[in-house]
């Protein structure tokens, strides 16, 4: 690294999940045809009504500086949003936009970690957790779960994992990668053992909140936990679940006015807040029909049916049955190949772009986004089955 870059900034990693899905689009660029399934990105456009509105917003002159923590409208659409389908009541005071879930994530722990501050991770993690910590001087400490519990953190694994120095814990349901979720029994008895220790707050991903399958019902941490409403931050976007990920939208509903305000003056004194025409294009996301988010909820629900069935069938593969987001995370261990090892030789010979399990703590797996049509997933399992035919051998 070179001289100019700071000790902070040389503990940091770049992102896997992106790395690889710029790779991937090189390749293609390049004439060599790579099945991407490294993405976690819809492969459906942004709603059309969505796009309109910030066409208008553009038309209209919104084109000035906006408020740093949202237009108003947004805060309060956002609000009623989270009334409306969590149960949960936030001023839209309480409510931050951000450029993303991801922004809004760094916000939250820049504002909350002391220098040394710890934070739970249950693994496998989404790769960006880590590393966020690490950017606000914190400690990411990483507790791994079971593929025999469907990757759930058990109560007790979260009481060993905690220390005097814990500040934070990350909870993802839906989570990425594995796709599993919390119910809200499950949720609840994570927050008995939280109960306990009033010092650690809660920073709820709820990103793939309404991406769910197999009769799973997403339940809110903070509606789950209502007496731990006061320390637990509630992140959500617009990425996933409007198909807008190259909108940078996203925001956090904080559990008190001071915190809000902290995050607001932070984003003030650097990103000054989003951009102006794209907030009325979420604010349309908010107010229109969800009639788009069904139908792409159900082209995820397909291609995941068929995509588990078809693993499951590949010799040395256990998978389990998402839940939730669109991600599998198949167990490849018995293949003795590690995942990095693994995802650089099924790019270059398989001409296939998973991402390594080993960048989301859990060596062993892969993950692969369905968030692309099932022929390309079915593309991509013919060339597996055959590079594991051709490669792994008879054990
Ligand atoms: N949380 C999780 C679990 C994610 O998978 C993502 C995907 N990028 C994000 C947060 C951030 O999404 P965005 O910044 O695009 O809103
Ligand atoms: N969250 C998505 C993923 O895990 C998008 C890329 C990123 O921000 O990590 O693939």
């Amino acid at each position: 690294m070179g001289f100019l870059v700071n000790q902070r900034m040389q503990a940091v990693k770049p992102s896997a999940t992106i790395g690889i899905t710029m790779r991937a689009r090189e390749l293609n660029a390049r004439g060599i045809k790579v099945v991407s399934l490294a993405a976690g990105e819809p492969d459906f456009d942004t709603p059309e009504h969505i796009k309109e509105a910030a066409i208008r917003a553009l038309r209209e002159g919104k084109t000035k500086y906006m408020p740093s923590a949202g237009i108003p409208e947004l805060r309060e659409a956002i609000a009623a949003k989270l009334q409306r389908e969590n149960g949960l009541q936030y001023s839209p005071q309480q409510i931050v936009v951000g450029c993303g879930a991801k922004h809004s994530l760094y916000n939250i722990f820049q504002v909350v970690l002391e220098p040394g501050d710890e934070v739970i991770i249950p693994s496998p993690y989404w790769v960006s957790y880590p590393e966020l910590v690490t950017l606000a001087g914190g400690r990411p400490v990483i507790v791994p779960t079971e593929q025999e519990n469907e990757f759930r953190l058990r109560p007790e694994q979260l009481a060993a994992a905690i220390t005097p120095r814990t500040r934070a814990f990350i909870l993802n349901s839906p989570s990425n990668p594995t796709g599993m979720g919390y119910d809200c029994n499950q949720q609840q008895s994570l927050a008995e053992v939280l109960r306990e220790h009033p010092r650690i707050a809660i920073v709820s991903d709820e990103i793939y909140e309404l991406l769910t399958y197999r009769g799973f019902r997403h339940v809110s941490f903070a509606a789950a936990a209502p007496d731990l409403y006061e320390r637990t931050f509630t992140v959500n976007g617009f990425s996933k679940t409007f198909s807008m990920t190259g909108w940078r939208l996203g925001y956090v509903a904080c559990p008190d006015r001071a915190s809000a305000e902290a995050i607001q003056c932070l984003q003030e004194q650097s990103t000054t807040g989003t951009t102006s025409f794209a907030q009325y294009g979420a604010l349309a996301a908010l107010q229109g029909s969800v009639e788009c988010v069904a139908r792409m909820r159900a082209a995820f629900d397909e291609r995941r049916a068929w995509l588990v069935e078809a693993l499951r069938k590949i010799p040395g593969v256990s998978c389990l049955d998402p839940q939730g987001a669109f991600y599998v995370f198949p167990n490849i261990s018995a293949w003795g190949i590690p995942s990095t090892r693994l995802c650089l030789r099924l790019l270059e010979e398989a001409h296939i772009a998973p991402v390594p399990g080993a960048s989301f703590g859990a060596d062993g797996h892969i993950r692969i986004s369905f968030a692309t049509s099932l022929e390309q997933l079915k593309e991509a399992v013919k060339r597996l089955r055959a590079w594991v035919g051709q490669h792994i051998g008879q054990r």
